[in-house]
């Protein structure tokens, strides 16, 4: 089926203003709602169309390429429905019908759900938790002490001093909601809001719980096991539903929020998922090659140094470093050779060295089984 231009579906020139546009859409939707046509489906389809139509046309840019390009670009274009369903267009009214919507009772209103007694949330609770490079290489489970909202134990979360002291709201004989019925150019509509006497709870309380002086919550400390996965990094945060602050006088408790903090290795430092670890080794064990020990967040590891190590070589360890959090790959540990200068000599070492100065094979000769720095650094970024 052919889509109909959108300024004939809401019957208005394609001259016409914003203010005209809304008028036209305004009296579509209030002709074709599904509840003014119940089992209506070609009124149902003319009442989506027209909300497409406004979509469009309401928006300055969406307009703009409407005008210019047709449906093709105008988000809805090609055929089928488009993209809007029941639930867009009924948002859409709180700006077409403001506060005083004639719908309003079918659809909730305000968003507070589609009626029932109002549940109360808590607040979510933000907590930093310092992880080593170690905790966070191999994944840890935490114990956090959090002072906190909870449900005051005395009236279990009700804030009311007994049983007898909770009563059905008289207001809206405890569904929490209130139906009234107003005139409107429509003729008669039944509104429903959030009863007032009972602020959507259902319940009122006669006489407040001592304990919690009737809020129904205290404060209290949880201990809190955190099972925190590898691979994490500085400013994430892990979500934890359920265990933040207790609401008031019951209902479900906010979300705990574990915000990640790097505490800096003394020797080893992170790079991404990769561990670089900076290695002195003396100018003869480079020339003579020699077994050493580096750390690792798994422990010392044995490193074989060849005879002829330059310095500023990486040896790489493989899957010593960071786990990825979305995958099975593991970074590397990245060891940097530096060889270390002496800085203070004694007469013989001067001599000694002296001597190895003239020597042929102590003559830098760069290139020959060497790589350049540049080598060095693509190797090390890969
Ligand atoms: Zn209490
Ligand atoms: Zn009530």
């Amino acid at each position: 089926m052919a889509k109909r231009d959108y300024y004939e579906v809401l019957g208005v020139g394609r001259s016409a203003s914003a203010d005209e546009i809304k008028k036209a859409y305004r009296q579509m939707a209030i002709k074709y709602h599904p509840d003014k046509n119940p089992g209506d489906k070609a009124a149902e389809e003319k009442f989506k169309e027209a909300a497409e139509a406004y979509e469009v046309l309401s928006d300055q840019q969406k307009k703009a390429n409407y005008d210019r390009f047709g449906h093709q670009t105008s988000g809805y274009g090609g055929g089928g429905h488009g993209g809007m369903n029941m639930e867009d267009i009924f948002s859409q009214f709180g700006d077409i019908f403001g506060d005083g919507s004639p719908f309003e009772s079918f659809f909730g209103g305000g968003g507070r759900g589609r009626g029932g007694r109002r549940q109360n949330v808590g607040t979510n609770l933000r907590i930093k938790v310092k992880l080593t490079l170690q905790e966070i290489a191999l994944g840890v489970e935490k114990k956090i002490k959090v002072n906190k909202q909870v449900g005051c134990s005395g009236c279990g979360g009700s804030g009311a001093k007994d049983k007898t002291s909770v009563k059905t709201c008289g207001t809206c004989n405890g569904a929490g909601q209130v139906r009234r019925v107003t005139q409107t150019f429509l003729g008669q509509m039944a509104t429903t809001t959030v009863c007032p006497t009972c602020n959507g709870e259902g319940t009122t309380v006669t006489a407040n719980c001592g304990g919690c002086r009737g809020t129904g919550v205290t404060t209290g400390e949880e201990v809190i096991s955190v099972n925190i996965p590898a691979g994490v990094a500085e400013g994430m945060q892990l979500s934890m539903s359920g265990k933040g602050n207790a609401p008031q006088r019951g209902g479900i408790p906010g979300d705990l929020i574990i915000v990640i903090e790097e505490v800096e290795d003394p020797v080893l430092k992170r790079e991404g998922s990769n561990i670089v670890y900076d290695l002195y080794i003396g100018f003869a064990d480079a020339a003579l090659g020699t077994n050493v020990e580096v750390p690792t967040v798994d422990g010392k590891v044995k490193l074989k140094i060849d005879a002829g190590t330059q310095a500023g070589k990486i040896l790489r360890l493989r899957a010593k470093g960071i786990p990825d959090l979305n995958s099975n790959h593991r970074g590397d540990q990245l060891v940097h050779i530096n060889i270390w200068t002496p800085q203070k000599l004694t007469p013989d070492e001067k001599a000694m060295l002296e001597k190895m100065r003239e020597a042929e094979n102590f003559k830098p000769q760069p290139g020959k089984n060497d790589k350049s720095f540049f080598d060095r650094m693509r190797e090390y970024f890969n």
